[in-house]
């Protein structure tokens, strides 16, 4: 049987496999991507995109509760999600229609369908093969749900997607980044919210001043935080059954209790491609798995599941490969990332508890204050930000901001904090007033 063969094939076309594939066909090779889904993945499709929509949604909620500190009187006549997930459903057709066009003009052929390898050069799609000198395996992940009685009866960011109508009563299981972020936009467009935690805090692995922040915002906004607690049962009633008791009248239970690779039945046994307990797979710092020729990058590989990652991840093995840039690879520290939550959070490098256990001179300037967009409201928000230096020179090795505006300051930031920025360089920046950032070159 003659079969086509390329110098790239990516199985699945999301933020990874799209971009190592863009890249490696912009240095004239010819390349295919394999996706069982939806071009784009998780982040166009179910992920960060229509999440963001759903942020700003919320945020023009807030703004019309607070319109009246700046001496609008507004009546709010309705709100229609329909309308909302209308909009959402047609802006995301406009990209991945635009992605179809797109992979045509670099000549980068898509194939529909569950892509298997079958040896170190092949991959099978619905029993047609193709073959490639190089395969980058960028399968994603997908919510994790509990093997309990009813798990069933709830639904995971996915299904938050696909619903067409605002949830009256919600309980969000899980304390990270997408839990909280599904939590404050329900909260804010008028859902009464629950989370459920195992653990005693939201976002486990965020410095505490973020985390106290948002608790406290949170609950301030109504949103109750149920702490260690696990779940034993889902009821068809609504009921959900933990720690001896039962919560009653959910109209949604939202899983966010995290995710896990797409690993399963993609051939990995068959050639001997190592994953850890998890199934996520492991690669060195050049995205190579311990299989010649093969490559695993994005939410599979387990590490900074955030699309930048991804993309960067591939990009640079693209540039190695086929550009002859024999040692590009992604240096996976100092990786700045946004938690979209009410307010939002902007978070790089270490922790502070991070920093004490690595290294001894710690220095930590921090400020929490109103930020002055709300000074005339009613319900008001707290910034809080937090610089941690380390050495003579105090060179800043983690920043934490949660407060308006975070989500947009912070990659500013990061650019200097992995350029090795040191707090008197931050000093010597003159500020920009009134604004929140000026707070972080003028800490004492
Ligand atoms: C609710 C939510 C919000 C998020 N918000 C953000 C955010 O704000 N910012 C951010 O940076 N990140 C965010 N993320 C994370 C981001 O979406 C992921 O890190 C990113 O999409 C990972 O890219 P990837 O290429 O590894 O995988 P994916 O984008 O998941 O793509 C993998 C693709 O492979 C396909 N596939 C899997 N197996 C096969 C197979 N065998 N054959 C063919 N196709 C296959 C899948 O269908 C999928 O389309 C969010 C994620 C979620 C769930």
């Amino acid at each position: 049987m003659t079969h086509k063969h390329y110098d790239m094939i990516a199985i699945g076309a999301g933020s990874g496999g799209l971009s190592a594939v863009e890249r490696a066909s912009e240095y004239g090779k010819k390349c295919a991507v394999i996706e069982m889904k939806t071009v784009g993945g998780t982040c166009v499709n179910v992920g960060c995109v229509p999440k963001k929509v759903m942020w700003y949604a919320a945020n023009t909620a807030a703004t019309i509760n607070n319109a009246s500190g700046f001496g609008f009187e507004i009546d709010k006549v309705g709100f229609s999600w329909k309308k909302l997930k209308q909009g959402r459903d047609n802006y995301i057709k406009g990209i991945t229609t635009w992605y179809d066009g797109y992979l045509d003009s670099l000549g980068i052929d898509y194939i529909d369908g569950f892509g298997q390898l079958v040896d170190n050069n092949t991959v099978s799609i619905n029993g047609q093969q193709i073959t490639a000198d190089h395969i980058v395996l960028s399968p994603g992940s997908t919510p994790f749900v509990p093997n309990i009685e009813g798990a069933e009866l709830g639904i995971t960011s996915d299904g938050f997607f696909e619903l067409t109508g605002l949830p009256k009563k919600v309980a969000v299981v899980g304390g990270g980044f997408i839990a909280v972020e599904l939590a404050g936009v329900l909260n804010a467009l008028g859902s009464e919210v629950t989370i459920i935690i195992r653990s005693d805090n939201l976002l486990n692995s965020f410095d505490t001043m973020v985390v106290d922040t948002l608790t406290k915002e949170y609950q301030k906004q109504g949103i109750t935080i149920v702490t260690n607690t696990s779940i034993s049962k889902l009821d068809n009633s609504g009921g959900i059954h933990c720690n001896n008791k039962i919560l009653k009248g959910f109209d949604e239970v939202i899983w966010a209790m995290g995710r896990s690779p797409m690993t399963n039945n993609i051939g990995l046994e068959a050639i001997g491609l190592t994953t850890d307990n998890k199934g996520f797979i492991q690669t060195d710092k050049y995205q190579q798995t311990n299989i010649k020729g093969i490559y695993a990058l994005g939410d599979a590989t387990g590490r900074a599941a955030l699309t930048p990652v991804a993309i960067a991840a591939g990009r640079r093995l693209s540039d190695r490969l086929f550009n002859g840039m024999s040692d590009r690879h992604l240096n996976y520290d100092n990786i700045p990332s946004v938690v979209f939550s009410h307010p939002p959070i902007g978070t790089v490098g270490l922790t502070e508890k991070e920093a004490r256990t690595q290294f001894k001179d710690i220095k930590v300037y921090q400020s929490n204050f109103t930020p002055m967009a709300d000074a005339l409201l009613e319900h008001q928000t707290q910034t809080a930000l937090k610089l941690i230096c380390t050495g003579a020179d105090e060179k800043v090795i983690g920043c934490h901001i949660i407060g308006e505006g975070a989500d947009e300051i912070l990659q500013g930031f990061a650019v200097a904090i992995k350029m090795g920025a040191t707090k008197s360089q931050l000093d010597d920046t003159v500020a920009i007033h009134p604004t929140s950032s000026e707070e972080l070159v003028t800490m004492r």
